[in-house]
């Protein structure tokens, strides 16, 4: 089998990320998606999405490269390869794009691109992505709703009401105004808490930038962080999310050896390397690859093996589109230990229409994870087609 095509497929949509003031569902990315399509000889075909610069994307997938090595685009690099060869693929798309790449949006189209071929290998062996990882451990994860704080204590109130009507058993609320003014943040919580009842979780992410951000970066001093993390601890929530600066490590270990809350990160981290890092200097107890991110299932499935290691949680980060979703619950499905898989609640028409609904709830607040080949999400394609902007 060899590959024969490498496409970006760049979307365009009406809306843009916001967040709501009242009850009404946040927005996430509405206006540009990214899509890549990778096509082999044997009709066998690799969709994922990434977020990322999507316009920049495209040229680093497509456009001209160079001649020197460490200059190429990631598509030359990979015409008339066998995609079965994933992991030298993917050493090969690294050192091919080193000196532009490494990270930030080099290493998002590589995540994707690593996406595609492990679908288009396990579609190859004909089972799900979970089996062609070493096997499924379970055939159900819980759900949490994923969405951003609102501005009042009776809005969190009804946002949280409608989670829990739908079956949601965990909701997580992020950024927004929660950072600008700790008293409100409290009341927020609260609210959230309250109409949650006991027996939910409650996940905080509350943005390593302040809320209301215009170009302006104030860090939490780490007296506020550990006051934060201690303030949402008599809220037993669950997690508190991506708080620090992500190049600060040795400050995210600082503030999980005070807090009372479990510290969830790890979506901002990419690669093996950093992974490394970031959890043997004991800076979370839930790691959250994002699989759009990271560098893909290849380093996703490293990264469980060290979370193993270490003793802590493996959540993947997915708030996109259902590719997102699915390739994330084909990992968890093989995790000895799973908790969740994030489900975004805010998907605009675009990130939404990409993949029809395809993860049913069940009234327990489940979802299934599919066991058809590859990762049992399906492309509208007639979607695709009529949002398509390159
Ligand atoms: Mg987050």
């Amino acid at each position: 089998m060899r590959i024969t095509e490498v496409e970006p497929i760049l979307l365009r949509g009406e809306t843009t990320y916001q967040a709501t003031s009242g009850a009404e569902e946040a927005t996430d990315n509405g206006d540009w998606q990214l899509l890549v399509r990778v096509a082999t000889d044997a009709g066998i075909t690799g969709w994922a999405d990434v977020e990322t610069l999507a316009p920049a994307a495209v040229a680093i997938i497509s456009g001209q490269g160079m001649s020197v090595l460490g200059f190429h685009t990631l598509g030359e690099l990979l015409i008339g390869e066998n995609p079965l060869d994933v992991a030298r693929l993917w050493d090969k798309l690294y050192i091919g794009s080193a000196y532009y790449g490494r990270r930030g949006i080099g290493m998002q189209c590589i995540s994707a691109i690593d996406n595609c071929l492990w679908s288009i290998r396990s579609q190859a062996a004909g089972v799900s992505l979970a089996r062609m990882l070493g096997g499924r451990r379970r055939d159900r994860v819980t759900a949490y709703a994923s969405t951003l704080f609102r501005e009042t204590p009776d809005a969190m109130a009804a946002a949280a009401h409608g989670y829990v009507e739908r079956g949601f058993q965990a909701v997580k609320f992020g950024w927004g105004v929660f950072g600008e003014d700790p008293g409100r943040d409290r009341e927020l919580v609260a609210a959230a808490r309250e109409a949650l009842g006991p027996a939910r979780h409650l996940l905080v992410d509350p943005g390593w930038y302040p809320a209301g951000w215009k170009g302006e970066w104030r860090p939490r001093s780490r007296r506020e962080s550990i006051a934060m993390c201690r303030m949402l601890g008599e809220y037993n929530v669950g997690w508190v999310e991506d708080f620090i600066h992500p190049e600060r490590f040795d400050e995210y270990a600082a503030v999980r050896a005070e807090s009372p809350v479990p510290v969830a990160a790890g979506e901002q981290v990419a690669t093996t390397w950093e992974f490394e890092r970031f959890i043997r200097q004991g800076c979370v107890d839930v790691i959250q690859p994002d699989l759009s991110r990271c560098g893909g299932v290849s380093v996703a499935i490293q990264v469980a093996r060290m979370a193993e290691e270490a003793g802590i949680d493996l959540v993947p980060h997915s708030w996109l589109t259902h590719l997102l979703t699915g390739y994330s619950l084909q990992l968890i499905a093989t995790l000895p230990r799973a908790r969740f898989v994030e489900f975004n609640v805010s998907q605009s028409p675009l990130t939404r229409g990409i993949a029809g609904a395809v993860f049913e709830m069940s009234a327990d607040g489940t979802v299934p994870i599919p066991d058809t080949p590859g990762i049992g999400v399906e492309v509208d394609v007639d979607f695709v087609r009529a949002h398509r902007a390159n």
